[in-house]
């Protein structure tokens, strides 16, 4: 059996939350990561499924029936996850029609995933639709997205508009869009539900007044899409209070899009 800490997933979990604390996205317990796991690469590290607890989710997931997820834990800081990864992190098994976590490993204190384990596990099930690929579902708190909820209006096509305008690599690599929710109470199964919903049609999720949800085929790309999304927001603080001479036009972000072969989302260019 290979040591479970040397395992190339959770090495990779560990680097991302370590370097998003650095970030300062995930100040204090702010942020959540949980990632699909491959059965057969557990089964190299764990005996299996050895059970260490079963506990109940509060939600149906049917789809994601025996699958299994590393994920961040609940009240956990994302700045201690590298010192004691087995406290701040845990495996789990979906059983039950998703009714039922089994904590494979982690979680070592006694305590459980995230509370944002509904709005991550929805995600995944409206990405996996659009997307067999799709691993990650990553949450956090980058300060100029967040900035970005109280200044600019929150309908998506203007929002990703802008964000796709600060920057040319933005339509690249979020060709998508972003969409937005508004302010609703976190960890409850209604705003897990809505941002499902919205996850349908974009990787790119904004808690208005909270944060981001991200998601991808890896660790890498989920946090490169919102490290782009964070940048380009940064970018419209700099100048939104600033009279603008230029900016990327409609025909400028189509050759973009063309001469690296993505597609903008449908109606959001002129
Ligand atoms: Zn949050």
């Amino acid at each position: 059996m290979k040591n479970i800490l040397n395992a190339p997933f959770m090495a990779e979990m560990i680097r991302t939350a370590t370097n998003m604390y650095a970030h300062g996205w995930d100040e204090r317990n702010g942020g959540n990561i949980s990632m699909l796991l491959d059965e057969a690469e557990v089964r190299e590290h764990l005996t299996f499924p050895a059970i260490v607890r079963t506990i109940p989710t509060g939600f149906e997931a049917p789809e994601l029936d025996g699958k299994i997820f590393l994920v961040t834990g609940t009240g956990k800081y994302f700045k201690n996850v590298q010192y004691d990864p087995a406290k701040n992190l845990g495996i789990v098994r979906l059983v039950n029609s998703g009714t039922e976590a089994e904590v494979l490993w982690g979680f070592s204190d006694g305590g459980k995933f995230t509370s944002e384990f509904p709005a991550h596990m929805m995600s995944h099930v409206a990405r996996l639709a659009v997307d067999p690929q799709n691993r990650v579902v990553m949450h956090c708190h980058p300060t100029n997205l967040l900035a970005m909820t109280y200044v600019h209006d929150l309908d998506e096509r203007s929002f990703t508009r802008t964000l796709w305008q600060m920057c040319t690599e933005c339509i690249v690599v979020f060709p998508d869009g972003v969409n937005v929710l508004p302010w609703m109470l976190c960890g409850t199964n209604e705003i897990g539900e809505a941002t499902a919903k919205k996850m349908a049609t974009a990787r790119l999720v904004i808690w208005a007044q909270h944060g981001i949800y991200g998601a991808g085929r890896d660790l890498d790309e989920t946090f490169g899409l919102i490290e782009t999304a964070e940048k380009a927001a940064e970018v419209y603080l700099m100048i939104a209070h600033l009279p603008w001479k230029q900016t990327l036009t409609d025909d400028a972000l189509k050759q973009i899009a063309a001469r690296y072969g993505v597609t903008p989302r449908e109606g959001y260019l002129e």
